[in-house]
């Protein structure tokens, strides 16, 4: 498709919207934010309500709350972690600093549609996408609304619709690289701490890794294992009874998919694809708040410009892939290689590199980390522990090697 000229003929009279966005969560709640500044924006949500079901842990960093000020979904602070390693190594570090906050992650989407909505976009609800065709003027955008058939035009169309994204599907757009799965409950426990626990190895997270979090009134414990590993139901369940909390009081059990590698191409003719729908989770954590949020943005801002050009081709909507990648595509493509290394480590092995970690110098790094950058701190715990090289492979070891750590 070459450079279209967008008209208003032929726009959906009742919505009056040139962009679409599909999917009513974080990433599609930014974007509508951001360009419902400069052009009408609808989104169609397939749940009757905003942030509902929860399928998320809420572990941010205070820059994602300051996004979209949403201090009232803040439930606690964590100022600090321990890693535990399958012999029973224990790394820990504590800092004076905020390291994360946990968001009531309902609360939180509220907020994205709230400011989505007090910036002018509209928001419907019970809208269930099934089918776009991209023509070259314009996409005929079709969903159920209440179970009704219905149809409108759109400009453009943004896939916001998470990780089984229909967008991309009918954009021919590839799949992210893996799906991560995760179950997670909340127990009646009170705890007022400010430490979070992470346990690693195959016996408890094959692929990933498990959590405990302390969250004031309740305590969250989950576990995300990768594909071909079996569901995390029987791990959470060996978690649970480690850590004597089997007969605790359930209060939620939320289960979910984190979609982890970015697919080559986030847009096509008329389309870009922003959030779990473009796999921009980050790979170290299955964090995809503040990626999403990030892209999110960067997408509104191409979108505003291409529609002001009157060229809405998969050549223009280029720009979008190559600025999100400028911001946050270091860190997804770092974080993706050391967790390819982190694959092929056995337990023994993952032991032997909780021994190495284990030692002030490294603690003293971590305390200052930025969990949406976290692969920024591997130059430096090299540097506190050298032998760390020996766990990584080749492609790694170039990239963080000493010699080339100055370029980093
Ligand atoms: C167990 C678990 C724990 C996690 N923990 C964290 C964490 O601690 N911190 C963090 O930053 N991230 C975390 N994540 C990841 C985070 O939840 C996602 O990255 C984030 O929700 C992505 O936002 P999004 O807007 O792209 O997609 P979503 O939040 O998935 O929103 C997509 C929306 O689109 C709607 N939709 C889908 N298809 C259609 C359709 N056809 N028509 C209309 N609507 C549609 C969906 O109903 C949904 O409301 C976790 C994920 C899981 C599974």
């Amino acid at each position: 498709m070459g450079r279209n000229l967008i008209s208003d003929q032929g726009f959906d009279v009742m919505m009056g919207s040139k962009l679409v966005v599909i999917g009513g969560g974080p990433a599609g709640c930014s974007f509508a934010a951001k360009a419902a500044k400069g052009a009408a924006v609808t989104i169609l949500e397939e749940h009757a309500r905003t942030g509902r079901p929860v399928q998320c842990t809420g572990l941010v960093s205070p820059r994602v709350v300051e996004m979209i000020r949403a201090k009232e979904s803040v439930l606690c602070t964590i100022r600090g972690a321990r890693f535990h390693f399958p012999a029973g190594t224990i790394v820990d570090f504590r800092s004076a600093d905020t390291k994360a906050l946990v968001v009531d992650r309902q609360a939180f989407d509220q907020r994205c549609a709230e400011i989505a909505s007090d910036a002018g976009a509209k928001l419907l609800m019970n809208c269930r996408m099934t089918k776009t065709v991209t023509r070259p003027e314009s996409v005929e955008v079709r969903y159920l609304r209440e179970g009704k058939s219905e149809k409108c035009l759109a400009a453009l169309v943004i896939g916001a619709d998470g990780y089984k994204s229909r967008v991309s599907e009918m954009a021919e757009l590839p799949p992210p690289r893996e799906r991560i799965k995760g179950l997670q409950v909340d127990l009646d426990i009170e705890d007022r701490s400010d430490v979070l626990d992470v346990y690693v190895g195959s016996k408890v997270a094959p692929g990933f890794f498990a959590w405990r979090i302390p969250c004031g009134d309740f305590v969250r414990v989950g576990v995300c294992v990768s594909q071909g590993n079996g569901p995390p139901s029987q791990y959470l369940r060996s978690l649970l009874k480690r850590l004597d909390l089997e007969d605790e009081k359930i209060l939620e059990r939320i289960s979910g998919v984190i979609p982890i590698g970015f697919p080559l191409r986030t847009y096509a003719d008329r389309t870009m694809l922003v959030g779990d729908a473009a796999g921009q989770a980050k790979p170290l954590s299955g964090g995809g708040l503040y990626t999403g949020m990030t892209a999110a943005r960067i997408a509104a801002e191409v979108a505003l410009a291409a529609m002001e050009e009157g060229d809405l081709s998969a050549n223009r909507l280029s720009e979008y892939q190559r600025k999100w990648k400028e911001e946050i595509g270091r860190e997804l493509d770092r974080g993706y290689l050391i967790r390819r290394a982190y694959l092929r480590l056995s337990d023994r092995r993952l032991e032997a590199l909780g021994r190495t970690l284990d030692r002030p110098e490294v603690k003293e790094v971590l305390s200052t980390g930025d969990i949406d950058f976290p692969s920024l701190l591997a130059p430096q715990i090299i540097k506190a522990a050298p032998k760390l090289l020996r766990f990584a492979p080749q492609v790694l070891r170039s990239m963080f090697s000493r010699t080339s750590m100055g370029r980093l």
